[in-house]
């Protein structure tokens, strides 16, 4: 999996800062998260092919998350897309972005599917073979989801050696992949892990921005490989965290402790502080693993 962050920064875009925007690599396929203002001129430094996005996932409808998106949808009709482009997110989203097309007489030349959320459980959102997709509720000043990326368990990959010795017929090896144990001629039944290594390791990203301190996801996102979790202020500003629904650097570090994730990348800084490095500091006091998300960087796991 491959993370580029476009933005991170909470509030108002500024000259090297921009707000929240990520875009995730998975399994060759590519997913926008959030769309504030200044993406597109984000995509263009990070050379990532517009062309290539075809989900657009978005939290919630405050301005530093979504702002960007009737400028993209319209520039993708400009680069004469043709492919199918779909947008998740609150309800309401598909009124703002219509009503902003349509009053500039604007239209799209490809097909424009809105996928609006209102539900406040965790729901699935997308799935194909090798990828799936679900929400995570969040708690915020308006209906907000995080989203869980997670790749599927891939095929069992094959033993060659064993398939070799039992001298197996080449076109059994797919169902030895699928699991299946297999039965010789001479009627010997040989069980699946002897002819079989288990499939790599699959791996997930838990997306959770804008939210206070919530424990309720954390069974949802545990064991994640790598969780992004707002940090929008520091500890010496909790009560303002709390009055606002954002989280510290604190808070953020104790959700990815309790949920057991490999990585806590932080991000969505109020623009308050001199330097970001005083997040990581704060966050390392409960968990290790700290990485700070920063414009332009990118991140492999
Ligand atoms: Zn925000
Ligand atoms: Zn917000």
């Amino acid at each position: 999996m491959k993370l580029t962050i476009l933005g991170c920064y909470a509030a108002t875009p500024r000259t090297f800062t921009n707000p929240t925007s990520q875009i995730l690599e998975i399994k060759n396929r590519l997913f926008l998260i959030d769309c504030g203002e200044g993406t597109q001129v984000q995509l263009r430094k990070n050379k990532i092919r517009f062309s290539k996005i075809n989900h657009i996932f978005i939290s919630h409808l405050h301005g530093d998350h979504f702002f960007g998106l009737v400028g993209l949808v319209s520039t993708f009709s400009l680069l004469n897309r043709t492919t199918d482009l779909h947008i998740y997110g609150p309800k309401g989203i598909k009124e703002i972005i219509k009503l902003q097309l349509r009053l500039s007489n604007s239209w799209t030349n490809y097909g424009l599917f809105f996928h609006e959320l209102e539900s406040l459980e965790s729901e699935i959102l997308f799935e194909d073979e090798k990828v799936l997709v679900q929400t995570i509720p969040l708690k915020h000043r308006v209906y907000t989801n995080g989203f869980l990326f997670q790749e599927k368990i891939g095929y069992r990959k094959l033993n060659l050696d064993a398939v070799q010795n039992y001298e197996i017929d080449s076109c059994y090896y797919q169902k030895i992949k699928n699991g299946k144990d297999i039965t010789l001629q001479d009627g010997r039944v040989i069980e699946n892990d002897k002819l079989t290594f288990d499939p790599i390791p699959t791996k997930s990203y838990a997306f959770c921005s804008d939210t206070v301190y919530h424990e309720a996801i954390i069974p949802i996102i545990a064991n994640s490989t790598v969780l992004y979790h707002e940090s929008t202020f520091l500890q010496s500003e909790e009560n303002l965290a709390k009055k606002t629904l954002h989280c510290t650097a604190k808070e953020a570090a104790t959700i990815a402790l309790k949920a057991d994730v490999g990585q806590l990348i932080l991000g969505h800084y109020s623009t308050r502080y001199e330097k970001i490095e005083l997040f990581k500091d704060e966050a390392e006091t409960v968990f290790s693993e700290v990485l700070l998300a920063d414009d332009g960087k990118r991140f492999e796991f």
